[in-house]
């Protein structure tokens, strides 16, 4: 961990959801002296099999926590990523430089290994996780938060945070404002499995009304995804039927694209999930409650920049923590830095779908994800 100014603003915190962004707040905010317990409501605390590609922004993210030589020994860091048409035929290469000086320019890994190696921090901080609960109420109330867990247990904490996605109880309970996230109108399909041979770095596939992306996620690891408008009806798709219907949608592309439809089976990891994003409304926090990740900020994938926000998110609330002389002078100073540069990415990775559903050509797609990722190498 960099910057490690200790946090006195507040002695302890109660994090829901041992996700990216949970995780990734737990470990920034023990590193400056908090005592923080974790709770998760999966009994398992598993995360599911896709892979997940990791921009520059993000990569500059986790090098905070410390965490980008692991990445790069169990994942995969590239130099960029080649574009296709999506008959296969080359385009051009895409060379991304690091962001900052010594760190790698891009890269990806599977989720869960990422999973695995923020647990293992998690557990080397000492810091306590209960599985398979949830919070069941919330009350601020001088200058702390009681809750609730679903065990039946009651606790006093200095603040809450709630890192529990897109369908967040923690916003459900202490955010009337806010609201469920919007479906898009796209889905996206992924696959996980070994590498193509030929495959180096990544590959973006263009000029069909589908688009298509290969991540590298390991020595003989990748994941691919495929955007294609959403069917309603179509959300439970499943094995064999699943895999014939991706393959199909695949049958006009070339090159590893092609290799990757054609290697493909059930027996690999696949899944379609249809898109949904919203920027919640301000405020992000009451009293001492306050929401990161996709509790707040849910994006879709066109930027690849959803993780990365939760980690920036998660680094920038235990700085302004060790910041401010008080928990709600922090808060708001949070969602001051945060809000502005979580919408730019949920609205551009939403704009970005919407002009693959209008058929924009590509080089107009191109131009507005090249703007936004050159926006996001800014400082956060
Ligand atoms: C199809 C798709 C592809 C994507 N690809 C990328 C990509 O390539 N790169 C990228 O940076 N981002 C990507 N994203 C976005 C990224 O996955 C998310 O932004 C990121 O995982 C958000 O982290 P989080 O911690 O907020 O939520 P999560 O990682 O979803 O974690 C939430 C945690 O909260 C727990 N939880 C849920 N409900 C409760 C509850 N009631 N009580 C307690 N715990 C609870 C869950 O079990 C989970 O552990 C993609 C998203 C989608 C949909």
């Amino acid at each position: 961990m960099t910057e490690t100014a200790p946090i006195t603003a507040i002695g302890n915190a109660l994090i829901v959801g041992g996700g990216i962004g949970g995780m990734a707040a737990a470990l920034a905010l023990a590193a400056r002296g908090v005592s923080v317990e974790l709770i998760d409501i999966d009994p398992d605390w598993r995360v599911y099999g896709a892979g997940i590609t990791i921009t520059g922004p993000t990569l500059r993210a986790y090098q905070r926590l410390g965490m980008v030589e692991d990445i790069a020994r169990e994942g995969a860091i590239v130099a960029g990523s080649s574009m296709f048409l999506f008959n296969g035929m080359h385009m051009r290469d895409l060379d991304e430089p690091p962001i900052e000086e010594g760190l790698p320019a891009t890269g990806g890994i599977m989720r869960p290994v990422l999973h695995r190696l923020m647990q293992q921090r998690i557990e080397a901080a000492g810091i306590p996780v209960r599985l398979g609960v949830t919070v069941d109420t919330l009350a601020n109330r001088d200058g702390g938060v009681d809750v609730m867990v679903s065990d039946g247990t009651a606790g006093r904490y200095d603040l809450v945070i709630g890192a529990d996605s897109v369908r967040s109880r923690v916003r459900e309970l202490a955010f009337p404002h806010m609201g469920d996230a919007v479906r898009t109108g796209q889905a996206c399909w992924r696959v996980s499995m070994k590498k193509p041979p030929t495959l180096e770095r990544g590959e973006m596939f263009f000029g069909h009304r589908y688009m298509v992306g290969i991540t590298r996620c390991g020595a003989d690891a990748i994941y691919m995804w495929l955007l294609t408008p959403h069917a309603e009806g179509q959300d439970r798709l499943e094995g064999e039927e699943l895999v014939a219907q991706m393959k199909a949608n695949l049958a006009d592309f070339g090159g590893n694209a092609g290799w990757v439809r054609d290697s493909m089976s059930a027996a690999d990891w696949v899944n379609y999930r249809p898109l949904e994003a919203k920027i919640q409304p301000r405020p992000w926090s009451d009293g001492r409650i306050v929401l990161l990740g996709d509790a707040v900020h849910a994006t879709t994938p066109h930027l690849a920049s959803g993780a990365g926000m939760a980690v920036e998110s998660a680094l920038v609330l235990a700085e302004e923590l060790a910041r401010a002389a008080s928990a709600e002078d922090a808060l708001l100073a949070y969602e001051e830095r945060r809000y502005e540069r979580c919408r730019d990415v949920v609205e551009t990775s939403v704009s970005i779908g919407a002009a693959q559903l209008a058929g924009r050509p590509g080089e107009e797609i191109g131009g507005i994800m090249g703007a936004a990722l050159h926006r996001l190498a800014g400082p956060f």
